[in-house]
């Protein structure tokens, strides 16, 4: 098989690209040629390893879930993500763009975020350079998220609400994207997944992989084998899968499990399991599968995690998933929400709500007693806290 990689039109098989409208062109163009170039650079690699390790506390730990591998009957291993700096993944990505962002001169960063994880990233690294930061958040999302909403304000972020249409996350990109083209010159416009037009798939995936560059040599420690049976992550727009599986693409032994969100039952009418229900088409300026009507009008998904709440799926899981090299399962909430009691009250870990979806995949996954898995634990869960509440 050919390896997976992005080919120079930013295409994962026939997924990927980037529509984009003419007037975004030069700033997208500018990043397309570049971004490859500075990330290899000495100097940037040098400080993009120093701040993980000193300011995210990478590498985070791969741990062996005794009482989970022990209820389960096969050998579980948790990629801890949830140690990372803010709590999450999605800092390693904001690090390595805002560091892009200063070598191309630019000093202010846009973002959109929806339930403000993203936003709170951005926020912090912004921070962390002192970079102006406004996050783009739809109005509706600013009520539901005000936590999230006070980090940022806190972390000096200027939070402009989106008003329009559904007043949630697609309306805030169409606020980011209005933003960013009217400041091309001195703004850069960080994506938080593995979503949007070329190059922001290949670039996130790249800043991400990390996290799969970690857990091959950390399995070797601990097992004496680099590779596991499978490696199973929550998908939203797909950065923490695409961290995880990326040094395994092309090792074909090792299962990829991207695991989405059923939201109240995939034909509900209330999920976000794209790769069931999505068909082909352009969200955020990549052909991806997506949830749409016939007549191309993007259907409102529903999770109970906010995190996974997207009617796309990055093109890299795209092509993954409809070549048959990952496998999608699809969780529904109140399965997410008893595996997340289940792992709290096994391992002493409360992980996120989008994380839950990952470990629910058990029950339905095939896999034997001598198998290794590694599961990317996404994030921790306190910001979950009310609804785990609810559910008890
Ligand atoms: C945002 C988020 C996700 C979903 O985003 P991906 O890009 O699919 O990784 C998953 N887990 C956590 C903890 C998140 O904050």
């Amino acid at each position: 098989m050919a390896p997976i990689t992005v080919n120079e039109q930013g295409y994962y098989g026939e997924f990927g690209g980037a529509f984009i409208p003419e007037m975004l062109h030069p700033n997208v163009e500018e990043l397309r040629q570049k971004y490859l170039d500075l990330s290899s650079q000495p100097d940037f690699q040098r400080e993009f390893q120093h701040l993980l390790r000193d300011y995210v506390g990478r590498p985070t730990p791969l741990y062996l879930a005794k009482r989970l591998s022990e209820y389960y009957g096969t050998t579980i291993y948790l990629k801890r993500e949830d140690l990372c700096h803010t709590g999450a993944h999605k800092i390693n990505n904001t690090i390595g763009q805002i560091l892009l962002a200063k070598r191309l001169g630019k000093t202010r960063i846009i973002a959109e975020t929806g339930a403000g994880q993203h936003g709170v990233a951005t926020a912090t690294v912004c921070a962390l350079m002192g970079i102006q930061c406004i996050v783009y958040m739809g109005e509706v999302d600013i009520k539901r998220q005000a936590p999230n909403v006070a980090r940022m304000r806190m972390l000096g972020a200027e939070v402009r609400p989106a008003t329009s249409g559904s007043k949630t996350l697609k309306d805030a990109t169409n606020e980011a994207i209005r933003d960013w083209i009217n400041n091309p010159v001195d703004t850069h416009y960080i994506i938080g997944s593995v979503v949007g037009p070329h190059p922001y798939p290949d670039m996130v995936a790249r800043f991400q992989s990390v996290i799969s560059e970690e857990i091959m040599w950390q399995l070797e420690e601990h097992t004496g084998k680099k590779y596991p049976d499978a490696v199973i992550a929550c998908v939203g727009g797909g950065s923490n899968a695409a961290g995880a599986f990326y040094h395994y693409l092309n090792e074909e032994k090792v299962r990829l499990i991207a695991v989405e969100a059923a939201g109240e039952g995939i034909h509900s009418g209330k999920s976000a399991a794209t790769s069931v229900l999505g068909t082909k088409g352009v969200i955020h300026g990549s052909r991806t599968l997506l949830m749409q009507t016939e007549d191309g009008q993007i259907v409102e998904p529903h999770s109970i995690s906010a995190g996974l709440d997207y009617p796309g799926i990055g093109p890299m899981h795209a092509h993954l998933i409809s070549t048959g090299r990952a496998e999608a399962i699809s969780i529904t909430d109140e399965e997410a929400l008893e595996a997340a009691v289940l792992v709290s009250r096994r391992e002493g870990i409360i992980p996120a709500l989008e994380t839950a979806h990952a470990f629910a995949a058990l029950k339905y996954m095939q896999y034997k007693p001598s198998d290794i898995l590694v599961f990317c634990l996404s994030g921790r869960g306190d910001k979950d806290l009310d609804t785990y509440m609810k559910h008890l």
